[in-house]
């Protein structure tokens, strides 16, 4: 921190929850692109963004136009669920670039805001069209901090600190949970058959890379098993796709071509293009069960956030380039990535899909090292996983290729020398 009388009103005033802010304490004043720059003119490569909240960089300057020119003409910022024309774009634009192209039919709602606003929607729409209590979610799964979402969620700090009994969830093994050896669709089906139909969950709700988690991945095959046991036993299956959606993976959607079309969808983070909050549910026509004004909420207009998310569609989701611009660099950040798994095979293990991507380490000391060198070298990279022993990488996905190649000398660099420190092998 390089400003003490600040530093110090944070540490006075933010409460103590503060979290992302101590591991890179720095105060920072703009951004643009794949930087964020302090007030004194430093800058730093950012592959955290906002936890992919900013897959087109920060103040992307098509979007941001867009939205200036929105407000300078005195746009409707906030209107409950009035219908508006920012709305009217954004459905129509939606419809036609995102679902019509991929063949899919959802209903669209907005929730409030935040990832978690859309995962408590579509738990208790779930339950209402299932009249079935209980939902499953998966080993090492994140869905969020509000009760229901965290009472699906494997983050055990986060859970001891609910105050109350986070119940009505059976937690499912992930596809690698228990090892090579264990097909764990089978480990499901037997749960499953032990329960009368009525006690069988109401939905399963899974990420297909599980963003905070530690960035295991499922495969199609078993994706298709697991939607096939689900549909024979009446539970809905929701595709979280907070974290991993909106083009993270290389396509807009991480189930795509993979064989499975979920009951329901939920998107946030990224949407909005520009970093404005917004969620939203997918749901299968028929489940729309609800009844008007069922569950509603102040901020289900966000229209920043219709506007920035129409122009994000608009400018990168209309033909394939952006999708072959991912693809390029999703392959250079994979090939760096193996390289230096194969260097160190007993300490490093390549993580992730698409640009959301890692390195496991065999120690989580290790991973912090990693995040706080690279810090020290202008760059910002977080870890997850359930001890913190992955170093991920979520940049942005339009990153230039000179900022990428810079990235990945500077992350060769710190890994390499990390496991050739004899304290860590
Ligand atoms: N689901 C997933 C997969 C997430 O990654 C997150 C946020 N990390 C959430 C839900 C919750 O989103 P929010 O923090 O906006 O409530």
């Amino acid at each position: 921190m390089r400003d003490g009388s600040t530093s110090e009103l944070f540490e006075r005033l933010e409460s103590n929850v503060r979290l992302y802010c101590r591991h890179f304490p720095e105060i920072f004043s703009s951004g643009r692109g794949s930087w964020l720059f302090t007030p004194d003119g430093r800058k730093f490569l950012d592959l955290l963004t906002g936890a992919g909240a900013l897959n087109y960089g920060h103040n992307e300057p098509a979007i941001m136009r867009r939205l200036v020119d929105y407000i300078l003409g005195d746009g409707v910022i906030q209107s409950l669920d009035f219908y508006t024309t920012a709305k009217a774009d954004f459905l129509d634009t939606f419809e036609r670039v995102i679902l019509k192209e991929r063949k899919l039919e959802y209903k669209v709602q907005f929730p409030n805001t935040t990832g978690a606003n859309a995962v408590e929607a579509a738990l208790k729409l779930a339950r209402k069209v299932t009249g079935r209590h209980t939902v499953a979610a998966f080993t090492n799964g994140y869905h969020g901090m509000s009760l229901g979402a965290l009472a699906l969620s494997s983050n055990a700090r986060a859970r001891a600190a609910a105050g109350v009994p986070l119940g009505n969830v059976v937690f499912w093994p992930y596809e690698s949970a228990l090892g090579p050896e264990v097909d764990t669709i089978k480990a499901i089906e037997a749960a499953l058959c032990s329960l009368p139909m009525a006690e069988r969950p109401a939905a399963a709700i899974i990420e297909l890379v599980q963003g905070d988690g530690g960035l295991d991945c499922v495969s199609g095959r078993w994706l298709q098993r697991l939607a096939e046991l689900c549909r024979a036993n009446g539970v809905l299956l929701i595709v979280d796709d907070i974290q991993a959606g909106c083009g993270r993976t290389g396509r807009f959607f991480s189930f795509e071509q993979m064989g499975v079309v979920p009951e329901m969808v939920l998107l946030s983070k990224s949407l909005s293009g520009f970093g404005t909050p917004f969620s939203l549910v997918l749901m299968r026509p028929d489940l729309d069960v609800w009844e008007p004004g069922e569950h509603t909420g102040t901020f289900r207009g966000n229209n920043l956030a219709f506007v920035g998310a129409k122009a994000a569609l608009d400018i990168f989701w209309s033909d394939n380039c952006f999708e072959s611009a991912i693809q390029t660099r999703a392959v250079a950040f994979g090939q760096t990535l193996a390289q230096l798994e194969a260097g160190a095979p007993d300490q490093l293990k390549k993580k992730g899909r698409g640009l959301i991507t890692g390195l496991e380490f065999n120690r989580a000391e290790l991973a912090a090292a990693a995040s706080q060198q690279l810090f020290g070298r202008n760059i910002i990279a977080e870890t997850c996983g359930v001890s913190g022993q992955t170093l991920k990488f979520l940049p942005p996905l339009n990153i230039e290729i000179s900022e990428l190649n810079f990235a990945l000398q500077e992350i060769r660099g710190v890994v390499e020398e990390l496991c050739e420190r004899k304290e860590f092998a």
